[in-house]
C-alpha cells in the first residue's frame, strides 16, 4: 500500500503545484481568475501552458485534450500530442497558451438539438481554469467548456457556471442586509455519493442487453436476491475488496477524496461516496469516478453497471446529491446552529429553499428524467417521481410553530446512553434518516436523491440553483430598503412556510397512499421521464433560464429536444435488442430442447409401445411451443412498432410512440421469455441466469 498523503493528488495540477511551478504574479493572477471567474489574459495563459505541459511531461505524458461534457453522452475528448517539429528530423514537447485556452473541433457528431447546422460543424472548447487540470492515460486532461460557432452552450457545463454565479450573487445580497459584508464569494458544494453493480466479466460477455443497453432485458429473478438484506453493508469479498483499494488509490492520485464505500442493497451492488467539494468540481470528479470504476473493474475480470436499473426486481442505481451553500469565509448558510427558532438569516435561506422546490418542481424531477432513471422512480426502492422536502420532525415543529405562530423551545440535543458504561455516549443527530424522500435535509445540506447512477449531475445543479438563486432575487428585492431587516425577514419567512408547506413532507415516500395525498395538495406527479421533458421550455421556466442568463431560450429548446430524442434512441435500441436476442438466441435454444424432449419421448416409445410414459414431454413441448411462437409473434410486433415510432418527424410524438407503443410490447416479450426460461435447463438457455449475474462475482 502506498504512501496515501503522498500519492494524494500527485496527478494533478492543483493549488500547490502551481504555486510551486508557476512565477508569482503568474499565480497570483491565475488563483484570482479562478476564485473570481474573471477572464485569463493569454500571456498569462502561455505560461500557466508552459509550466503544466513541463509538469505532465515529467509524469510521463505525451498528449493534452480539452476534456468536455456534450449534451448526452457523459464526456468527450480529442488527444492531440505535444510534439512539434523543428528541423532536422527533431521534435520538441510544445504547449501554448493558446492551445490551452482554446480547442477546435467538428461539433457536427455531437447532439445540438437544432443548435448548430451541420453545415456550421464548427464547435469551440474553451479551458476552465476552475478546475484542475490532471494526468490519466499519460494525457494531460484539461477541463473545458463547449459551445457552437454562435457561441450557445453545447454542453452541460457552461449552464452550470452560470448558476452557480446566479446563486453567489443573490445569496451576498441577503447575506448584506443581514449585514455580512464580508464573503465575497457564496458556493455551493456537492457531495455525490455514487452507486453501481459489479459482474464478472464472463457473464457479461455472453448477454447483449448488457452490452448494448447497459440492463438485462430478460431473465427471472434467483431464488434469493435481496430478501434476507444480508449484502447491505456486508463483508467485502476478497475480490471486490482489492478493487476497491485499487480504486480508492486511483482515485486518490487524481486528487478525489474517495471516502466511503460499501456493500448496497442489492446482492454484487456497492456505493461509493467522495469528501464534498465545489460543485463543478463536483461534477467532473463524479464523471472520473464513473469512469474509474469501469475502468479498474476490467483490470480486476469486472464490468461495472452504472445503469440505473441493471436487473428487474433487484434495487437500482442512483446518485445522492449532497447539496449546501457556503460563503468563502468558511460559513455553511444550511447550518442551522444550536437555536434555529431564533436564527433568522438560517430560516429565510430554509424558507427560500423550500419555495424554490415547489415552484419549480418540475425542473427537479426532470432534471432527473431519462429512460433509465424511470425504471427506478417510483418503483418503492427510489424516491416517487413526486418531488418533496423532508426536514426531519425538530424542523417541521419549528415550520408549524411559525405559521400557527405558536410558541416553540429549541430542542436540547438528547444524548445517546446505551447503558453499556463502555460505549461512550454521543449526542443524536437532529433528523433521523428518510431514505424514501427525494430531498432530504440532512442536518446542514440537502439531500436530492432522485439522480440516475449513470447521469451527469450537471443538469440536477442547474435547476436547484437557479430556482433557489431566483427565490432568494425575490427575496432580496422584498426585504432591500426595509426599515427592520429582521422583522421584514420574519413576516416573509412566515408567509413563505404558509404558501409552501405542501411540500414538506416526512411521511414515508414509497407508500401508495403518498401519491393520493400529493394529489390532493395538488403536487405534481410526472411519472415518466416523457411527461416531464417539455417542462424545461414551459413560459415561467424560460423567464426563470433567461433571467439569469443560464440559459437562452434557443439553448432551452435545444436540450428539450435533446432529451426526447436520446428517450427514443434508447428504447429503439433496447427493442431492437430484444427482437435480436429472441430470434438469434432465444428461440432456436427453446426449439433445440423441444428438438431434444421429442427425441427423448421417440426413444421411450420405442422401449414402451403405445403407453410409453411421455406425459412430461408432451406438456412441456406444448408450453415451450406456444411460448416459442408467441416471442416470435410478439418479437414481430415489436420490431414494427419501433420502426413506425422511428418513422414520426415530430421529436414528441416519436418518444410517445415508443413510451406507449414499443414499450408495452416490451414488456410482453419479456414476461414470454422469462417464462420460457424456467422451462428450459441451464446448459441449453443462452444466457447467464440472474443467479449467476448476482451472486457469483
Ligand atoms: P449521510 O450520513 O447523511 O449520508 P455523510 O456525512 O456520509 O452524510 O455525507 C454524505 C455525502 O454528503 C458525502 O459525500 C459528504 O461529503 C457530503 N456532504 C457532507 N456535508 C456536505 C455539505 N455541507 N455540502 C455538500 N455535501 C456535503
Ligand atoms: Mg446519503
Amino acid at each position: 500500500m502506498s504512501n496515501v498523503p503522498e500519492i494524494f493528488g500527485c496527478m494533478v495540477f492543483n493549488d500547490a503545484v502551481m504555486r510551486q511551478r508557476l512565477p508569482k504574479d503568474v499565480y497570483r493572477s491565475l488563483t484570482y481568475t479562478i476564485q473570481t471567474g474573471k477572464t485569463i489574459d493569454v500571456s498569462i495563459a502561455n505560461v500557466v501552458a508552459n509550466a503544466m505541459k513541463d509538469w505532465a511531461v515529467e509524469k510521463g505524458a505525451t498528449h493534452y485534450t480539452h476534456w468536455f461534457q456534450p449534451l448526452t453522452s457523459v464526456t468527450a475528448e480529442k488527444h492531440d500530442s505535444f510534439i512539434s517539429p523543428i528541423g532536422g528530423d527533431k521534435v520538441v514537447m510544445e504547449f501554448s497558451g493558446k492551445e490551452l485556452i482554446k480547442g477546435e473541433s467538428d461539433a457536427s457528431s455531437f447532439p445540438s438539438g437544432g443548435l448548430r447546422e451541420t453545415c456550421n460543424a464548427r464547435g469551440y472548447t474553451a479551458w476552465d481554469p476552475s478546475s484542475y487540470a490532471f494526468i490519466k492515460d499519460k494525457t494531460l486532461y484539461i477541463p473545458t467548456v463547449f459551445c457552437s460557432y454562435t457561441g450557445d452552450a453545447l454542453d452541460t457545463k457552461t449552464p452550470l457556471l452560470r448558476s452557480m454565479d446566479a446563486i453567489s450573487d443573490q445569496a451576498l445580497r441577503l447575506l448584506s442586509l443581514f449585514g455580512d459584508n464580508t464573503a465575497t464569494r457564496v458556493s455551493t458544494s456537492v457531495g455525490a455519493e455514487q452507486e453501481y453493480f459489479l459482474i464478472n466479466k464472463e457473464y457479461y460477455d455472453k448477454r447483449d442487453d448488457l452490452l448494448y443497453t447497459g440492463r438485462t432485458l430478460f431473465g427471472t429473478p434467483a431464488p434469493k436476491s435481496q430478501q434476507l438484506e444480508d449484502h447491505y453493508y456486508g463483508p467485502l469479498k476478497t475480490k471486490i475488496s482489492s478493487f476497491m483499494h485499487e480504486l480508492d488509490e486511483e482515485l486518490w492520485k487524481l486528487g478525489i477524496t474517495s471516502k466511503t464505500k460499501h456493500n448496497e442493497v442489492a446482492p454484487s451492488q456497492h456505493e461509493l461516496a467522495p469528501i464534498y467539494v465545489t460543485t463543478n468540481v463536483a461534477v467532473d470528479q463524479n464523471l472520473i469516478v464513473m469512469e474509474m470504476i469501469k475502468k479498474v473493474a476490467e483490470r480486476h475480470g469486472l464490468v461495472a453497471l452504472l445503469h440505473e436499473k441493471p436487473y428487474a426486481g433487484i434495487n437500482g442505481s442512483g446518485k445522492h446529491n449532497n447539496w449546501s451553500l457556503g460563503t468563502d469565509t468558511g460559513k455553511n448558510l444550511l447550518s442551522a446552529g444550536k437555536n434555529p427558532a431564533s436564527n433568522t438569516q438560517f430560516l429565510l435561506f430554509l424558507a427560500a429553499i423550500i419555495k424554490a422546490v415547489d415552484d419549480y418542481q418540475d425542473l427537479l424531477r426532470l432534471s432527473v428524467a431519462t429512460a433509465g432513471n424511470d425504471h427506478r422512480l417510483g418503483a418503492d426502492e427510489a424516491p416517487p417521481a413526486i418531488v418533496s422536502v423532508f426536514l426531519g420532525d425538530e424542523l417541521e415543529e419549528l415550520v408549524e410553530a411559525i405559521v400557527g405562530e405558536t410558541d416553540y423551545t429549541d430542542k436540547v440535543r438528547r444524548t445517546m446512553d446505551l447503558g453499556v458504561p463502555s460505549v461512550p455516549t454521543f449526542r443524536y443527530d437532529s433528523t433521523d434518516r428518510n431514505r424514501t424522500s427525494p430531498f432530504a435535509f440532512t442536518g446542514n445540506k440537502f439531500e436530492f436523491r432522485m439522480v440516475g447512477s449513470s447521469q451527469n449531475i450537471s443538469l440536477a445543479n442547474i435547476m436547484i440553483n437557479t430556482a433557489v438563486a431566483k427565490v432568494f432575487r425575490d427575496f432580496a428585492d422584498t426585504l432591500t430598503g426595509a426599515p427592520d431587516v429582521e422583522a421584514a425577514a420574519r413576516k416573509l419567512i412566515k408567509e413563505t412556510f404558509k404558501a409552501h408547506k405542501r411540500i414538506i413532507f416526512n411521511g414515508n415516500g414509497y407508500s401508495s397512499k403518498w401519491p393520493e395525498e400529493a394529489e390532493r395538495r395538488g403536487l405534481l406527479n410526472l411519472k415518466t421521464s416523457v411527461d416531464a421533458f417539455s417542462r424545461l421550455t414551459e413560459q415561467k421556466n424560460i423567464e426563470l433560464f433567461t433571467s439569469f442568463g443560464v440559459m437562452s431560450e434557443i439553448e432551452l429548446r435545444a436540450r428539450e429536444e435533446i432529451m426526447f430524442e436520446n428517450y427514443s434512441n434508447v428504447i429503439d435500441i433496447e427493442a431492437k435488442t430484444m427482437v435480436d436476442i429472441t430470434n438469434k438466441k432465444i428461440i432456436p435454444a427453446i426449439e433445440e430442447y423441444i428438438g431434444a424432449l421429442s427425441r427423448t419421448a421417440k426413444d421411450k416409445q420405442s422401449v414402451f409401445g403405445a403407453n410409453a410414459p411421455v406425459g412430461l414431454e408432451r406438456r412441456v413441448i406444448g408450453d415451450l411451443s406456444r411460448l416459442s411462437e408467441d416471442a416470435f409473434n410478439t418479437a414481430e410486433r415489436l420490431r414494427d412498432a419501433a420502426t413506425h415510432a422511428a418513422s414520426l418527424k415530430d421529436f414528441r410524438e416519436e418518444a410517445f410512440s415508443y413510451k406507449e407503443k414499443v414499450i408495452p410490447l416490451m414488456n410482453s416479450l419479456r414476461k414470454t421469455v422469462d417464462a420460457a426460461e424456467t422451462l428450459v435447463p441451464e446448459s441449453t438457455w443462452p444466457l447467464p441466469s440472474y443467479g449467476e449475474m448476482t451472486l457469483k462475482q
